[in-house]
């Protein structure tokens, strides 16, 4: 069943993808095969502060063939901003991720109940019923308190509902002080992990902000960035980007953030070529090349040298 790996740069890959262990929609069986589907052989799960997904995920990547890399997105907090942080080829089972897992666990669960007190205060009824049952777990995000309100016809979009109540500093919006930036990067290395900044374009609107956000991550010893999305870019911030990566020696990375079928316009693997002035991610030390071996070890030839 093994396949060989033709060629990362052409759809056959994407490190950033959620299932319903988080707050994609997917349960991870589906995922696995929308992914063999779309043509990608080599992919991460990164779940939002939970690896509940990985054994499922191995079993089913297996058995379409797949390779997977064991995933996490963490939520971080640098500066009193949110940053995610995801971490490729971690050891699931490492006890400092584990414990830094419980400690997300706790605060997400209370943040959520403010976020439900907060709509109901604001004339939701039921908001944390409701929003249990469309989660179907207990690790509530703001998609899911999004998703709610767009079933119980509060709002009419997903952007809607972050508008109007769930982004910063709107009506129901609760603050939380995540992990620190710096013991999220030292827990994945713990757990022998490699940390990739998440959708970097996502956090702040001017280059100069961009550019010292790469570098606290950069210093807090972060090994990659996202430099392929499915997001459109505004004109120039990605080459900008690239260049802050550069001279600051990260690694390039590519994950969709995939969450969502009916999101059409992010697909699994689809994904733009990642700039030539990086290293692609799977240049990385830590990549793990020896399973890679294993798996093409059948094949004759491959048509890439990465
Ligand atoms: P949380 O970690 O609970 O704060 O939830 C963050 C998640 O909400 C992100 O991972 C996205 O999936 C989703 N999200 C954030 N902002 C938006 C937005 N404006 N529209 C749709 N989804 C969003
Ligand atoms: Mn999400
Ligand atoms: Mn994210
Ligand atoms: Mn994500």
């Amino acid at each position: 069943m093994d396949r060989t790996l033709q060629d990362r740069a052409t759809g056959a890959c994407d490190y950033h993808v959620h299932s319903d262990r988080s707050d994609g929609v997917l349960a991870v069986d589906a995922l696995v095969a929308r992914l063999a589907a779309h043509g990608v052989q080599e992919w991460a799960l990164t779940d939002h502060d939970t690896v509940d997904g990985l054994p499922a995920a191995t079993q089913a990547s297996a058995a379409h063939g797949l390779r997977l890399l064991p995933g996490v997105e963490l939520s971080c907090t640098f500066n009193a901003h949110t940053v995610h942080v995801v971490g490729l080829a971690i050891d699931p089972a490492s006890a400092p991720l584990q414990r830094v897992l419980q400690r997300l666990d706790a605060q997400r669960q209370s943040r959520a109940e403010q976020i439900a007190q907060r709509l109901s205060a604001t004339g939701v009824a039921d908001a944390w019923a409701h929003t249990r049952t469309v989660a179907g777990h207990h690790r509530l995000t703001r998609t899911h308190f999004a998703r709610m309100l767009v079933a119980q016809g509060y709002v009419r979009d997903m952007k809607a509902a972050f508008h109007r109540y769930l982004a910063d500093g709107k009506s129901a919006a609760v603050k939380s002080a995540w992990v620190p930036l710096e013991e999220a990067v030292a827990v994945i290395h713990a757990a022998g992990g490699i940390a990739v900044l998440a959708h970097p374009l996502r956090y702040a609107r001017t280059h100069a902000r961009r550019r010292r956000t790469v570098a606290a991550f950069a210093e807090a010893g972060g090994d990659a960035i996202e430099l392929s999305t499915a997001a459109q870019a505004p004109s120039g911030a990605q080459d900008q980007l690239a260049r802050y990566a550069a001279e600051r020696g990260l690694f390039g990375s590519l994950g969709s953030d995939f969450h969502d079928p009916a999101q059409h316009w992010i697909r699994l693997g689809q994904l733009p070529p990642l700039p030539s002035q990086v290293r692609p991610i799977w240049q990385h030390p830590r990549w793990p090349h020896s399973a890679e071996a294993a798996a093409s070890a059948p094949s004759t030839q491959v048509a890439h040298a990465w």
